[in-house]
């Protein structure tokens, strides 16, 4: 079962309102720094919070440097802007001692203008005297200013009442229209890698229909063409920015929760990379969640038109390199693109098409039971193994079923992945191969 799909609160506000003392209590544990120079919360942060069974993703969207005062003016508003664009619900946090604060007044009318749902919190309001001159507050612009005291906790639990009960509300709209497609389509990657790109070239040479994402205010389009005879839509591209954006810190940290979002809900994913940077961890951590969710996902290494000299040189270099990093994934499909110079497009949808055929495969039991026993006869340690079996598709799931009272190790299973592949080589698809042993399942996930 895929999970929902996860809220985001993101909390706003100028720096040293105490919005990552808040955020450490609302996430019940200490992770942001709290710092008393203003701006030296640098890290943005994020956290799962579980209120009465409501699921949400807090941010911290801190990384607000001190600096000139330009430097702080664009921090902000760039932090905001992410914001704004990503948050399922704000919280704009205030100081209690500084009712009449420019800055506020400059972030309330952009959030105003917005149209997303903002929830005031007024902080430090360490004992109930000053309550009474909550009501200031509401200068800002936004009705009912919630009182808290970060520092101490006092009332951070209505707090979280409040904000499960906006979401909650915010689930009675439904968050997408199912309209009938063949393939959901993620593309996702770190900042500047070239996503907004490659989906503004995929819109034009597919002449896609790009549609609003209703019963939401989140910036999202659907955007769904055919290739192949499939119809294929590529949803939740609120994660996409527009182009030409300079990456931040602020918006890489957006970037990881969005790419998490589209995963989830998509069948095939492309991941894409700068052909100048190559892997980082946060593409090997996609990968992974990728393998662990079940989806298929291609590689696309964009920006090839970058690369000096023998291209083809190049590329088998890069296969190389990239297959011994990704030792897990030799089945994985490596793509080379130029999402400008629209070079491979079309072979990349082709994979797509391709990958999410793959996903639905279902192998002959016939062709399992001959592979179980070349296997046995050319790798003594599979004595033990009765039987294998598919389970399910879509993400395929095998099963192996064991005599001994062992499970298999691990290079066994592999093994049998890999034997399993060479007759079907289910290209982007992760398989899983349980085990199953004198009636009790040890789950694997290859
Ligand atoms: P940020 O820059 O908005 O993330 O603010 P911080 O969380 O770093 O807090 C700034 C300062 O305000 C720190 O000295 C905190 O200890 C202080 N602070 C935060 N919350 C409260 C509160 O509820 N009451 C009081 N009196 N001080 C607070
Ligand atoms: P995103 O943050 O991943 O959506 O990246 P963008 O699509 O905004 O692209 C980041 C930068 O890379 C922009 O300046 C693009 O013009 C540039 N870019 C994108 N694709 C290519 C490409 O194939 N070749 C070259 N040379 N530049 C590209």
């Amino acid at each position: 079962m895929e999970k929902e799909n996860q809220k985001i609160v993101a909390v706003i506000g100028r720096p040293n309102v105490g919005k990552s003392t808040l955020f450490n209590r609302l996430c019940g544990k200490r992770v942001a720094i709290e710092a008393p120079i203003p701006g030296t919360t640098r890290d943005r942060l994020y956290g799962e919070v579980n209120w009465q069974g409501e699921e949400f993703t807090l941010i911290d969207v801190a990384g607000i440097e001190s600096g000139t005062k330009k430097e702080i003016d664009l921090s902000i508003q760039d932090g905001v802007d992410t914001a704004i664009e990503s948050a399922d619900l704000i919280l704009f946090i205030v100081d209690w001692n500084e009712p009449d604060n420019q800055k506020d007044k400059e972030v309330a009318r952009r959030l105003k203008k917005s149209g997303k749902k903002v929830l005031l919190v007024v902080n430090k309001v360490d004992n109930v005297s000053r309550l009474e001159s909550i009501d200031l507050f509401k200068r800002l612009g936004f009705q009912n200013p919630i009182p808290v005291s970060a520092i101490s906790g006092k009332s951070s639990g209505d707090l979280l009442d409040v904000i499960a009960k906006e979401l909650k509300d915010d689930e009675t709209v439904p968050a997408k229209v199912h309209t009938n497609y063949d393939i959901s389509l993620a593309i996702i990657g770190r900042p500047n890698v070239g996503k907004s790109t490659l989906l503004n070239t995929i819109i034009g040479e597919k002449r896609a229909v790009v549609s609003a994402e209703a019963g939401t205010t989140r910036d999202s389009v659907n955007v769904s063409f055919f290739h192949k005879g499939k119809n294929i839509q590529i949803s939740d591209t609120a994660g996409i920015r527009r182009p030409g954006k300079v990456g931040h810190d602020t918006i890489e940290s957006f970037s990881v929760i969005r790419a998490e979002r589209a995963l989830k809900n998509c069948d095939v994913a492309i991941l894409v990379i700068d052909a100048s940077e190559g892997l980082v961890a946060l593409d090997a951590n996609i990968l992974g969640n990728a393998k662990e969710w079940g989806k298929g996902i291609i590689l696309a290494v964009n920006k090839i038109d970058l690369i000096p000299g023998d291209q083809q040189e190049y590329m088998a270099k890069t296969i190389w390199i990239l297959q011994r990093k990704l030792n897990f994934a030799p089945w994985l499909p490596i793509v080379f693109i130029s999402a400008q110079d629209e070079v491979n497009i079309n072979s990349l949808l082709t994979q797509v098409v391709a990958v999410a055929e793959n996903r639905n495969t279902i192998v002959p039991q016939e062709l399992l039971d001959e592979i179980i026993e070349l296997s046995k006869q050319s790798n003594p340690q599979l004595q033990d193994i009765q039987k294998l079996n598919q389970k399910r598709s879509t993400p395929p799931q095998f099963e192996i079923v064991v005599s001994a009272k062992k499970v298999p190790h691990y290079t066994q299973v592999r093994y049998l992945e890999n034997r399993i592949r060479d007759v079907v080589p289910m290209n982007g698809v992760p398989i899983y191969i349980d085990t199953h042993l004198l009636g009790r399942v040890r789950s694997k996930k290859r």
